[in-house]
């Protein structure tokens, strides 16, 4: 006998169960987003290999470690499972000229990829709702994605969520830098990762992103990018404080934020839980003015973030936060030659009209129909009999509530289901 085969580590099925929640969250996620001018764009999952290399930067866990990559056996293209959507969306973006006259707030949700190891709060593949921003230079946009994100998590429910933001200045600012944390890390040599040896060679800033607990002593004593930036930069970190403060959002500057992409520039955040252990981070974003053209677009100025929506949905659990069950307003039971055929063309009259109706299927005695009725989650139970069936109507029962069973035409069952919901 062959084995059973199974989803792939890493990769999680969601259930009925769980989808209620899911769905509560995504029509919240909808609504906040398109509150704020927001608008839905759909990228492929699957994209050039070069795309993700040449927005992500080669020397990153992402691009070295992490991506799902194939040749396409027709043409021997090199492609690769999104590990995150902000370099398709800008090369969709890119590619139908969406900032020809005007800039775009793009926000998408789907399914990324990352060959990690799998653990609570890190899956091979996740999901990530994307928020991106093209077209707009100055902190007031920064400001407006943290304050969004603030009121989110007011609408989730969600207290105690650290805000931590940092800058990582120009591209001038990091080579002054470069200079002064090349010298550190070399005078520590002794003290490095293998990973950490390479990266010096070809990407130090990197090194500041270890995971390794191992590096973190000699990360946190590391000269600091803050104390290298020029004026443009503070001022942009500086007035982006000041729109926090004005909206009254708490933050804290953490100077080792160095993010895993190196598309950033100037702001950088994360919200940072302490409830999900290592995996804390639930949302992380920031600037990436360069990114448009290394994509080969017109140099804009552009900013974003990603959530994920496992840890959220995670998070929501640790509260204890129960979604909505979406049920049916009634399921209907039926039994006799005659009565398996109104009901049937009644289940359909009342969906014309509006209401969620299961139908039974496969038979069986009222009682037991009447069980799988109550398992629905419906609120009421529409019986036929072969009686009923002769006279055009059915007996209502609710089955949430003590109220009298009531024997009513099919065509008052609309209005009483629906006096009861509203
Ligand atoms: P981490 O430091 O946790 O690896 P990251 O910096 O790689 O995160 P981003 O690329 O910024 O993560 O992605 C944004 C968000 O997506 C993260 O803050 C996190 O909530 C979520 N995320 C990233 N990788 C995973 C994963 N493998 N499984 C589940 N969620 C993830
Ligand atoms: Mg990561």
């Amino acid at each position: 006998m062959s084995t059973s085969i199974q989803a792939i580590r890493g990769m999680n099925d969601i259930l009925p169960e769980q989808a209620d929640l899911w769905t509560f969250f995504e029509s919240t996620v909808d609504d906040w987003l398109r509150g704020y001018g927001y608008r839905p764009i759909r990228m492929p999952i699957v994209e050039q290999t070069a795309l993700f290399k040449r927005a992500i930067g080669e020397v990153t866990d992402i691009v070295e470690k992490e991506m799902y990559t194939f040749t396409d056996a027709l043409n021997g293209e090199s492609l690769t499972l999104r590990p995150e959507g902000t370099a398709s969306c800008v090369r969709a973006v890119l590619q139908h000229n969406l900032l020809y006259n005007a800039p775009q707030r793009l926000y998408y949700n789907g399914p990324m990829f990352r060959h990690e190891r799998p653990q609570k709060g890190r899956y091979r593949q996740f999901h990530q709702v994307g928020v991106e921003s093209l077209g707009f230079a100055g902190p007031d946009m920064d400001a407006e994605h943290i304050a969004m994100t603030a009121r989110l998590w007011r609408l989730l429910g969600l207290p105690d969520i650290e805000l931590q933001i940092n800058t990582l200045g120009t591209s001038e600012d990091r080579a002054r830098h470069r200079a002064r944390l090349v010298h550190y890390l070399e005078q520590h040599h002794d003290q490095l990762d293998e990973d950490s040896r390479r990266r010096l060679l070809t990407n130090p800033l990197r090194v500041l992103d270890s995971k390794n607990p191992a590096m973190q002593a000699l990360i946190e004593t590391a000269p600091k990018l803050l104390d290298d930036l020029d004026e443009v930069s503070l001022k942009h970190f500086e007035d982006l404080q000041a729109m926090l403060r004005d909206a009254g959002i708490e933050y804290r500057i953490n100077p080792r934020l160095v993010r895993g992409l190196d598309y950033y520039n100037f702001t950088v955040f994360e919200w940072v839980t302490t409830k999900l252990g290592a995996q804390g981070t639930v949302c992380a974003g920031g600037r990436y003015d360069g990114l448009i053209e290394q994509i080969g677009g017109k140099p804009a100025p552009a900013c974003g973030f990603a959530m994920g929506v496992e840890r959220l949905l995670a998070l929501l659990e640790e509260y204890a936060f129960l979604a909505p069950r979406i049920a049916a307003d009634v399921y209907v039971v039926h039994q006799g030659e005659a009565a398996d055929k109104f009901a049937r063309a009644a289940a359909e009259r009342l969906r014309d009209q509006g209401l969620h109706v299961i139908l039974h299927c496969g038979g069986g005695s009222f009682k037991s129909q009447m069980k799988k009725a109550d398992a629905s989650g419906a609120r009421y139970a529409v019986i036929v009999g072969d009686d009923e069936a002769a006279a055009g109507e059915v007996s209502l029962k609710s089955l949430r509530e003590l109220e009298d069973q009531v024997r009513v035409a099919l065509e008052s069952v609309v209005s009483l289901v629906r006096r009861k919901i509203e």
